[in-house]
């Protein structure tokens, strides 16, 4: 075990550091979007060779998983897992300050191996270990569980611990970079480690940020923060650098980062007004090309694009695959999809029917219900041309409003039960995520604007040939080409309508494109529909891949 830490332990790397990351199934230390795009960054890292190492908490009791009753209540049972079976236990121990506590911190190590030969090594940090306290033991049991002395808890295991275990087993960190503010309590580190010399480390820090609105930054009440940090000297510089009224991670990365993103144009432009006085750069998200991708179409870029998995570029020269291919590789990946939803559901659904998919964290400002807005006006768009509907998505255990989303799906999925299928399925992951995004043939996306930062199912959707319909928010405002690449939903970027007349707007515009337009070209218009598919992959998928974004961060952040 030590022998395989040996080799990744020369030169120096990045240190990069994420509250969650979505490895792979069976590793349930992701909720969303933010720990699949770590661990894409990570599967890219590992293919280009990068030396990263990247660093997170074990949430040894996972996310959770989702169970849903017959109305759409969801209950959240507890995600057993067993890092021994899949991770290696390092011997190395450091410790944390909380309260007046030693808490002990271990760590565990998986490797990200690509087929390139590159490979990333993670470390997974523990504190259920012996000697702690049994509260103690259980800080890195939940992602996002607790309040907000578990979740600050969790930030110094992170920021504070993550630094001190990565000096422990020897690695040398040329660059911190912190995967939105959660272990910005990084830099209080190295600031310590660096005689409070914050010059020295501005130049150590890159702080990506990922939330587009005030509210979504993680602050805490200084009461809190004394309690749990009991170093004047500590909170003082947590005040100076992180705010005077509550403590802001994300103004505390700000302040104590030389390079900091957005993660996409759109979203870093806000963050300027969000944050004014920084200079806040863009590197637009991008998703990791092999693993989104399914079999079917794996198959065929590997057979007329040889290498594109490592050089995604390659896509551009989609057009040279032979029409009957693509499709077949469409309806090959849509047949297991259908196959899937009716083995679980029993919904009877069909391979011809045009078939939308809805997935993603279930949260108000996403607003899955927007295509059920109204009932008759969806019974209307499928006597025009079958549709059948697919949702699947987790609710944050304390979001009220999150959870009545799934419920108001349950009540469409009733009312329109006799005409169109729907579907709910339970416990969305990456295994089903990977489903959906290839499977379907349109991608829905109707978030709040300026909510979705960037949002990256939709990317991975288009390396599947599957068109976008989507809300002009995040990187379908960069990916967008009317009818060319697929749809928007609403007003143009740059129109500024108030919350109510945007979303009648998105509702009529939703509504109308699908029956005037989309509709008709996917049933009748096959050669055009094709083309779009076409689009999604040499337009889109060729842009929208994390091995782009890596080479990005390479060069404008590592270097
Ligand atoms: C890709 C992915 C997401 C992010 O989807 P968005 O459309 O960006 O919200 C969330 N959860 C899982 C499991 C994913 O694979």
């Amino acid at each position: 075990m030590q022998d395989g830490l040996q080799g990744v332990l020369k030169g120096q790397k990045i240190a990069y550091f994420s509250m969650e990351i979505g490895l792979r199934n069976e590793i349930p230390t992701y909720a969303g979007g933010l720990g699949v795009l770590a661990g894409d960054t990570i599967r890219s890292a590992a293919d280009l060779k990068i030396p990263l190492v990247a660093v997170t908490l074990i949430s040894n009791k996972g996310y959770f998983r989702q169970k849903l009753d017959t109305f759409g209540t969801q209950t959240e049972l507890t995600e057993e897992w067993d890092p021994s079976n899949l991770m290696t236990r390092l011997q190395q121990e450091v410790s944390v300050k909380i309260q007046d506590r030693e808490v002990k911190v271990h760590a565990w190590h998986y490797d990200c191996e690509s087929l390139t030969g590159g490979c990333i090594p993670i470390i997974f940090l523990d504190t259920s270990v012996e000697g702690n306290s049994a509260e103690d033991r259980r800080i890195t049991d939940y992602l996002y569980g607790g309040d907000q002395a578990y979740r600050l808890k969790q930030e110094i295991v992170l920021g504070i611990g993550g630094v001190r275990m990565l000096e422990a087993l020897g690695f040398k960190v040329r660059k911190y970079h912190m995967n939105e503010g959660h272990s910005s309590l990084l830099a209080l580190e190295l600031l310590k480690r660096n005689g409070k010399e914050c010059d020295k480390v501005k130049e150590l820090c890159i702080f990506t940020t990922h939330t587009p609105v005030e509210a979504g930054h993680d602050k805490f009440d200084y009461g809190l923060v004394k309690d749990l940090i009991r170093d004047e000297n500590d909170v003082d510089i947590l005040r100076n650098f992180g705010g005077t009224d509550r403590f802001n991670t994300s103004l505390f990365a700000l302040n104590l980062s030389n390079y900091v993103n957005g993660v996409t144009k759109r979203h870093s432009r806000v963050s300027c007004e969000l944050f004014p006085g920084y200079s806040i750069q863009a590197i637009t998200n991008g998703v990791h090309s092999y693993t989104w991708t399914c079999q079917y179409f794996r198959h065929l870029f590997d057979r007329y694009l040889p290498g594109w998995a490592n050089e995604p570029e390659l896509l551009v020269r989609v057009g040279g695959i032979p029409d009957d291919k693509i499709w077949e590789a469409r309806r090959n990946a849509k047949k297991d999809l259908i196959d899937e939803v009716n083995e679980r559901t029993g919904a009877g659904m069909d391979y011809e029917t045009f078939t939308i998919g809805f997935a993603r964290r279930m949260t108000a400002y996403k607003r899955a219900t927007l295509i059920l807005s109204d009932i008759e006006r969806l019974r209307k768009i499928n006597r025009r041309g079958k549709i059948q509907l697919i949702f699947a998505g987790k609710a944050h255990p304390r979001d009220e409003a999150g959870k009545q989303l799934i419920r108001d799906i349950f009540k469409g999925i009733e009312a329109l039960r006799d005409e169109i299928k729907i579907v709910f399925l339970e416990n969305y992951d990456m295994d089903l995520a990977a489903k959906l995004v290839s499977g379907v043939d349109l991608w829905l996306n109707t978030p709040t604007r300026p909510y979705e930062a960037s949002g990256t199912s939709g990317m991975k959707a288009a390396h599947n040939g599957v068109v976008n319909f989507s809300v002009l928010d995040g990187w379908w405002i960069e990916g967008w080409i009317e009818g060319v690449t697929g749809w928007s939903i609403g007003p143009q970027p740059e129109e500024h309508l108030t919350g109510e007349e945007a979303r009648l707007a998105e509702i009529n515009d939703l509504y109308n494109k699908l029956y005037y337009i989309i509709i008709p070209m996917y049933y009748e218009r096959k050669d055009e529909w094709l083309k779009l598919m076409n689009n999604s992959i040499g337009m889109i998928a060729y842009y929208f891949n994390s091995h782009r974004m890596m080479r990005r961060y390479v060069t404008h952040a590592y270097l």
